[in-house]
């Protein structure tokens, strides 16, 4: 974990509960994500894990309880539900790319639109995080002319794009040819090295092992139990964990 000096969660998810109709997704949640910290959050399908994702950045409304994003409850609307967006970077199972867009302009577009960067420091930033991730020779390329695994990493290299504070995976590599899994992970074990603050659902043992400082194990709307990945993977300490364990191990 990266001390950079605040001691405040960059986010406090306080007693959170979420419907959709009849269905309860979310059953008073409560989450701290300190700054610098990589939580990784796992568990059977249907189990919310989305849904928690989407609340954070506020892509879905809750019904109750409290979200805290750097000090601050989330935003309903305007600038400021803009401002969170940014600082919350998202990086979706599907990569969605911008198909007419070339790879740096996928890159540079927000950056360009939404912080009023101007074009050639947002170009020269652009290539220097699609280096980062590994793509920068495909900068004029179009998305369908990349594998599912550099489109990743142009997804990734996007979110960093725009500064953010945290970022938020959602399953990012489960929709991904197998031999192009680990140069994802790879990118996304980058990242936690150096600090980035990150909240990644995912089932890739491997990654939670070198990268994530704590489990979280979520099934039917709740957090079932928290733990190292260490802890969490030899020694699960609920049933319905163990359960799960031995389905996906
Ligand atoms: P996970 O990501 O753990 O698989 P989700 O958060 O996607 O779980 O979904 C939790 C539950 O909420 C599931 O039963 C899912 O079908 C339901 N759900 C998710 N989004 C919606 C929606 N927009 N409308 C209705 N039900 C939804
Ligand atoms: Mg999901």
């Amino acid at each position: 974990m990266t001390d950079n000096g605040d001691a405040t969660p960059l986010v406090r998810v306080e007693n959170v509960n979420k419907n959709f109709g009849a269905l309860h997704v979310l059953r008073d949640i409560n989450l701290t994500v300190s700054r610098g910290e990589v939580v990784v959050v796992i568990g059977p399908s249907g189990g919310g894990k989305s849904t928690l994702c989407r609340a954070i950045n506020r892509l879905e409304t809750i019904d109750s309880g409290t979200i805290v994003f750097d000090g601050q409850p989330l935003p309903a609307e305007g600038k400021a539900l803009a401002r969170l967006r940014s600082d919350v970077g998202m990086v979706f199972q599907s990569f969605n790319l911008f198909a007419h867009k070339t790879i740096l302009e996928n890159v540079t577009l927000g950056p360009i639109k939404v912080r009023g960067v101007p074009r050639e420091q947002a170009e020269k930033r652009g290539m220097e995080l699609l280096e980062r991730v590994g793509i920068a020779s495909q900068a004029s390329k179009y998305p369908a002319q990349l594998s599912g695994g550099q489109q990743q990493r142009v997804a990734i290299a996007r979110a960093l794009a725009m500064d953010p504070k945290m970022i938020l995976f959602d399953e990012p590599t489960s929709a991904l040819d197998p031999e192009m899994v680990q140069e994802v992970l790879d990118v996304m074990i980058g990242l936690a090295r150096d600090g980035m603050t990150m909240v990644v659902v995912t089932h890739e043992m491997g990654f939670a092992r070198r990268a994530a400082n704590r489990v979280v194990f979520m099934a039917e709307g709740q957090i079932v139990e928290e733990n190292t990945p260490d802890e969490f993977f030899t020694n699960a300490s609920t049933d319905r964990a163990k359960d799960f364990l031995s389905k996906i191990l």
